[in-house]
């Protein structure tokens, strides 16, 4: 049990162990991550992993546009106000689409097509069915799962009719508070009502599956401000949430230096908010899934946290068992079981490169026989699951490391397998970073570990 410094409540959940939580951590949606790129993998390395493919594969599509950019967002994206740089990017992601369905393996099964960025509904409702018409033909696919993320601020009446009528099984949408004063203070302004009104009209189009983006550790955020938000989230009944803790790295992502720092709530703060956070979700009958996402039981989402056959992939926690994502569009990540590789970033650079009828592939990795070993016990332990180490109980400095953890009931071992606690959802990802081999080569600052 723990007292609230702030507001006297006493959380029965989650202890808090500052020490623990003191490094800057990874969100571990790959591993090796992203940092660990270079040049050693790019456009011919994709090309032979593509033809070499011989198990379903899962598709996503990067579209780096939005109506109006959000102070703290993180996204590949940049403002859709020129019409003819909207085409180019279409034009040149439809040939990218008929490049990567000419070199897989013809009869490779597509299980799901993703669609994300920036904003997709950023491109008109038309451009939306002509390219998912596209990909779904070029890749012969049958009935997938398609999910898309919206912005709330764009979506009009049409976009709803085409996300029913397009066969569209998932939507996730960004809405991470509903609270006006904090809207203003993140550059995203978006009335309750407009967010009620595209969850009824989402429904009423027939999406059965609806995921809202939420986010703590704001700045000028209170404990009862998020309550408030989760409170009027849970009456609008989304099938997935997603909590995160905002990451405050204007380092690394300059559009950030709009938010004012000095107003961005404490590590205390925010660890109160993720265990109120939690205790609110669970008790309004929400499946907690790994560290910050939540799904009500009959989602597979939900399904797959329990029967602990969750993923983390790049686009977070999914119920997605396949192996292989090809990533489409300028920075689109495609994952292999021996590699990693993303596309070029810039999407002036992108349009450049596939208009040469090449793959736009410029940054990888190889993934070793130890990394995937690491890379399995990372995602165990982010998924909630037992994670064997037999491999490592020799090594001292994972040994040492974890010491402290189980030490205080923070994770539990049981001969080779590392078990989770009650307590083990805050410091997933600071358990996990001790596989990490890669953290005291590459320094360079990431979010907070809560
Ligand atoms: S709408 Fe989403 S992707 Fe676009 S700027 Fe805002 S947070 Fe980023």
């Amino acid at each position: 049990m723990r007292k609230s410094q702030v507001t006297g409540t006493v959380w029965a959940m989650w202890p808090y162990h500052p020490d623990l939580l003191a490094r800057p951590v990874p969100r571990y949606t790959s591993y090796p991550t992203a940092v660990e790129f270079d040049e050693s993998v790019g456009a011919e390395v994709q090309e032979n992993a593509i033809r070499a493919v011989l198990q379903p594969v899962s598709l996503y599509l990067h579209i780096p546009f939005c109506e109006q950019i959000c102070w703290y967002c993180g996204c590949n994206t940049g403002a859709a106000n020129r019409t003819q740089r909207l085409a180019s990017y279409l034009d040149a992601l439809d040939q990218e689409v008929d490049l990567v369905a000419g070199l897989l393996p013809k009869g490779t099964p597509i299980g799901r097509i993703a669609f994300g960025g920036g904003s997709p509904n950023a491109i008109a409702p038309l451009a939306f069915v002509r390219l998912l018409d596209r990909v779904m033909t070029a890749f012969g696919a049958a009935a997938p799962d398609i999910s898309v993320e919206i912005d709330p601020r764009g979506l009009s009446q049409e976009w709803m009719r085409v996300l029913g009528a397009t066969g569209v099984t998932h939507v996730s949408m960004g809405v991470q508070t509903l609270n006006g004063d904090i809207q203003a203070r993140i550059g995203r302004v978006q009335p309750q009502q407009m967010i009620a009104d595209a969850t009824a009209s989402l429904r009423g189009a027939g999406i059965g599956s609806i995921n809202f983006d939420l986010m703590y550790g704001l700045p000028g955020q209170s404990l009862s401000d998020l309550t408030e938000t989760l409170d009027a989230t849970i009456a609008m009944v989304p099938e997935r949430i997603a909590l995160f803790g905002y990451a405050h790295v204007p380092h690394l992502l300059p559009r950030q230096r709009r938010i004012d720092a000095s107003a961005l709530p404490d590590q205390a703060a925010r660890f109160e908010m993720a265990a109120m956070g939690f205790e609110r979700l669970s008790a309004a009958g929400y499946v907690p899934v790994g560290f910050d996402h939540f799904a009500l039981p009959s989602d597979g989402l939900a399904r797959a946290a329990e029967g602990g056959s969750l993923r983390r992939n790049f686009q977070g926690f999914t119920d997605d068992s396949s192996e292989v994502l090809l990533g489409m569009g300028a920075s689109a990540i495609s994952n292999f079981p021996e590699l990693i590789v993303q596309n070029e970033k810039n999407a002036g650079r992108y349009r450049m490169l596939i208009s040469g009828d090449k793959l736009a592939g410029e940054r990888g990795v190889w993934r070793s026989e130890d990394d995937r070993a690491r890379g399995n016990i990372i995602e165990g332990i982010l998924c909630g699951r037992a994670a064997n180490i037999a491999a490592y109980r020799n090594a001292p400095d994972i040994m040492e490391g974890l010491a402290p953890f189980i030490a205080r009931d923070l994770v539990r071992l049981d001969g080779d397998m590392l078990w989770p606690t009650a307590h083990t959802r805050p410091y997933a990802r600071a358990i996990a970073v001790l596989f990490d081999t890669n953290r005291n080569v590459h320094k360079i600052e990431f979010s907070s570990a809560i």
